[in-house]
């Protein structure tokens, strides 16, 4: 057997060797993440980072948070897995859980192990439910990458194939600072949206299985519509009997700050027929899920759909972690704390020409980045922002799509401190800065030659 690699560097040689090329890494020369703690990661050379990303947003509440690693060890100590054909105390327990927090009447819960599982999961029933495989999904919108959520998924260029299973209508509402309605207030906006939905409706058959959507858009950055949106298209779906699938694998859990779901800015929607979760709920630990209305959960006769969805470890983790989150109001923190960062990213953007705005909700927040003195997306910016943020100890995200990655994701676990808010936005201001000065020296170079 190979020895362990020497050293970081040896370790992406042999990675680059192994894994597939068109696996993406950060950083130019790649991270190497070997423990965290808190809202802190430190990599193999023994540098610590503050975590405003927190693990693409799998780390909920923080770091090797105590009472989860206690969790999964007594669990795993006493047996790691069973098998969904087997009871489950764990699972039971959890799932209890979720579903009254849900919002959704007569609530069932399916766990799946990622967020794709359930997405995917969803479609099938949602499909099966309507009998029919033509569903809506948002222009630019993110949902996973096997072939039924990476086939709905509207920014196209996440796709590496242009196959799918399911026919799908891409609908306007869910990025509104650019694009054809742009210059519109929030009610024309939603109105615009509301008549493009209908003239697409009416351009079928009515047979539309479900609209899937992420009530704040995560990969495709941070983006989300007016508050109301999806209540005045629920009222169009509910005319034609179309199923709501609230993707919530980045909002849920109290992310936004204002909600527990995203879903609940829309709070007149009512609750959706399906809502997904993933990521965070397992700190780390793989989990994902389904709930939907029983009537909805129940059409189908599929026995299972996954052996590891509700393993008695990921559940333990999924217990031990909600409560630290919501015993210690953690949804709270994250309005309070998110609320403030968003302010001070504000004030410390108005000066730089890079920025083209700061949005976002709760711990939840997106800078968008352009050519300075343009419009025009720069996903050059956002590396240079990203690999001065590493420098400085900071980890951030970046995305708004494949080809055009140019805002920088900020979403930290949900326990971060106002101080380490603070020191964050401080580091963060003086990447930005250090990115806008390596542009416009990169620009003046250019027109000399
Ligand atoms: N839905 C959304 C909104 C996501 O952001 C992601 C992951 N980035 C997924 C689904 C897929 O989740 P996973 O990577 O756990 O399969």
């Amino acid at each position: 057997a190979a020895s362990d690699p020497a050293d970081s560097d040896e370790l992406h040689a042999r990675t680059r060797a192994v894994l597939p090329d068109w696996l993406a890494l950060y950083y130019e020369r790649p991270l190497e993440i070997t423990h965290g703690e808190g809202r802190h990661v430190w990599d193999a050379d023994g540098r610590r980072y503050l975590d405003f990303f927190g693990g693409i947003l799998t780390t909920m509440t923080a770091h090797a948070l105590p009472e989860v690693t206690r969790a999964v060890s007594e669990q795993a100590g006493r047996i790691l897995h069973t098998s969904t054909l087997y009871l489950n105390r764990p699972m039971v327990r959890v799932a209890e859980r979720i579903a009254s927090l849900s919002g959704i009447p007569d609530a069932r819960v399916f766990f799946t192990t990622s967020g794709t599982e359930a997405n995917d999961a969803a479609l099938l029933l949602a499909t099966a439910y309507r009998r029919s495989h033509q569903v809506l999904a948002m222009r630019n919108s993110y949902h996973g990458r096997s072939f039924s959520a990476v086939g709905i998924t509207g920014n196209r260029s996440w796709s590496p194939t242009s196959l799918s299973p399911l026919q799908t209508l891409y609908v306007h509402g869910a990025v509104r600072t650019r694009g054809p309605f742009a210059h519109l207030d929030d009610a024309e906006f939603t109105a615009a949206c509301v008549a493009d939905l209908e003239d697409m409706l009416a351009q079928t058959r009515g047979d539309v299985a479900a609209l899937i959507a992420e009530p704040v858009q995560g990969v495709g950055g941070f983006t989300s519509p007016p508050d109301g949106l999806y209540a005045a298209f629920r009222e169009v779906l509910d005319r034609h009997g179309i199923l709501w699938i609230s993707d919530e694998v980045q909002t849920g859990w109290g992310r936004t700050g204002e909600h527990f779901w995203g879903w609940q800015a829309h709070g007149a929607a009512g609750p959706p027929d399906l809502l997904t979760f993933a990521k965070g709920i397992g700190n780390g630990m793989s989990i994902g899920g389904v709930v939907a209305r029983a009537e909805v959960m129940n059409c189908l006769d599929a026995g299972s759909i996954s052996t590891f969805g509700g393993s008695p470890v990921t559940m333990a983790a999924a217990e031990a972690n909600l409560a630290h989150l919501l015993d210690h109001d953690l949804q709270g923190n994250a309005r309070r704390v998110g609320g403030r960062l968003l302010e001070r990213l504000r004030a410390a953007a108005r000066p730089l020409g890079v920025v083209r705005e700061v949005r976002g909700k709760g711990l939840m927040i997106g800078v968008e980045l352009v050519r300075p003195g343009t419009d025009e997306p720069s996903p050059e910016a956002a590396s240079l922002v990203l690999e001065a943020a590493r420098e400085r100890g900071l980890l951030i995200g970046k995305g708004g799509g494949h080809a055009t990655n140019s805002v920088l994701r900020i979403a930290p676990p949900l326990s971060l401190t106002e101080a380490e808010a603070e020191e964050g936005a401080a580091l963060l201001e003086q990447a930005l800065h250090t990115a806008e000065s390596q542009l416009t020296a990169g620009r003046r170079g250019e027109q000399r030659t």
